[in-house]
């Protein structure tokens, strides 16, 4: 027998099958509503004019293309941690958040699995809400993490189950690891009202409970970065010492230049100082060190004032577009003369709505309607355009009466 022989045949990418299954289909009015990525309301990819000017600037300086640290552009990590953290920020002004520039928010979110597999003096174990970001679950599995669930979604109202939530949260061992998505709740849609995270913060405090922020759509969610970062800087203001997964795949439309950033509030300068240490020793293994291309452009807009000006403009034109998109959608819905409740497609926030769908009407939906999305019901709001919301609300009622 050859070597691979015994390798068993692995099944296919949930998201790239219905990418697979779209091309095939040969209705010229086929929706997507698959991918998790931002686009304009011709149903183009976007790339942000900020982007655009930023690389024209990086181009012109004509760098050289020697490696970067192992913790990569420090330009680059400097801003985005003030990015999350805010001006305001205790520990980033005391000097005492590690940061590490990583391969997107996978990478951050894979680095801080290894970090807390490595040094987490608790229990190795990581609860993600349920449902999560399907690839939450295998990125902490591969760190060597125990992966454990908490209730976070409400099947009955397509929205928060807090009271599931915070309960699970108080009846975790003390010190557990918890992770929360910072805004933008995927595939959900759902997120908890700034009242609702300051209870959270209590009862993840009151179990001594160690919290870990993905944040995959800073200014995403609502158009602003600010109100986005709520969750994280009241956490930290509240004393806790979270870690936090930054990604700019979305917010700057960055996804194949891969940048994002992992950090660790930590206690003291000291502590800093050796977690740092810890992180580099952890990562020039895994790759050595991260690629410069997108972080200079990332760096570029988050240090020159007019680019970041101009870029905020332009997260929120996303966001809103993304808002109008919801609104039009319930709004035809409505007007075909659904009697569902279709309040829960505004009420969600992000690049995601969780429409409450069967897996059977999703096949439904892909068979008799070429529009294509995920078994769970979930759809990509940024899929959704002016020229096609009134045939997607069509085929949504049609399935579901
Ligand atoms: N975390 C969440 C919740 C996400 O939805 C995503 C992307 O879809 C990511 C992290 C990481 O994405 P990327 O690695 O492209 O930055």
């Amino acid at each position: 027998a050859s070597v691979w022989s015994t390798v068993p045949q692995g099944p296919p990418d949930a998201i790239l099958g219905i990418t697979e299954a779209f091309k095939k289909d040969s209705n010229s009015e086929k929706i997507n509503l698959g991918v998790g990525a931002y686009r304009d309301d011709k149903g183009k990819p976007y790339v942000l004019p900020s982007v655009k000017q930023a690389e024209q600037k990086v181009m012109q300086q004509n760098l050289d293309k020697e490696y970067a640290g192992i913790t990569g552009v420090p330009d680059f990590t400097k801003a985005a941690a003030l990015l999350a953290y805010g001006p305001n920020s205790a520990p980033l002004k005391e000097g005492r958040v590690a940061i590490t520039q990583s391969i997107s928010g996978t990478g951050a979110l894979r680095i801080g699995g290894a970090f807390l597999q490595r040094f987490y003096p608790g229990a190795k174990a990581i609860y993600i809400p349920t449902p999560s970001w399907a690839n939450h679950k295998a990125v902490f599995l591969d760190s060597g993490l125990e992966v454990k669930q908490y209730r976070y979604y409400d099947k009955s109202t397509i929205g928060l189950d807090f009271d599931g939530m915070v309960a699970d949260i108080k009846a975790m061992p003390k010190g557990s690891i918890i992770l929360l998505h910072a805004c933008a709740h995927n595939p959900t849609g759902v997120d908890p009202t700034e009242e609702q995270w300051k209870k959270i913060s209590d009862a993840v405090k009151e179990g001594e409970h160690y919290p870990f922020f993905d944040m995959a759509y800073q200014g995403f969610a609502s158009g602003d970065t600010d109100k986005d970062a709520f969750a994280l800087r009241y956490f930290v203001e509240q004393g806790h010492t979270p870690c936090l997964a930054q990604s700019f795949a979305k917010n700057m439309g960055l996804y194949g230049e891969r940048v994002g950033a992992f950090s660790i509030v930590t206690a003291t300068k000291e502590e800093k100082v050796k977690v740092d240490s810890q992180v580099k020793i952890l990562v020039r293994p895994l790759y050595s060190n991260p690629p410069v291309h997108g972080a200079r452009i990332a760096s570029t807009i988050l240090n020159d004032a007019e680019l970041n000006k101009q870029w905020l403009g332009e997260v929120k034109d996303m966001a809103e577009r993304i808002i109008k998109m919801r609104a039009l959608l319930k709004e035809n819905l409505e007007k075909l003369g659904s009697k569902r409740a279709w309040n829960h497609i505004t009420d969600q926030i992000g690049m995601f709505a969780y429409t409450g769908l069967t897996a059977e009407q999703m096949t439904k939906l892909a068979e008799e309607h070429s529009v294509y999305a995920t078994k769970d019901g979930r759809i990509s709001v940024a899929g959704i355009t002016s020229g096609n919301v009134g045939r997607l609300a069509e085929a949504i009622y049609k399935i579901t009466g």
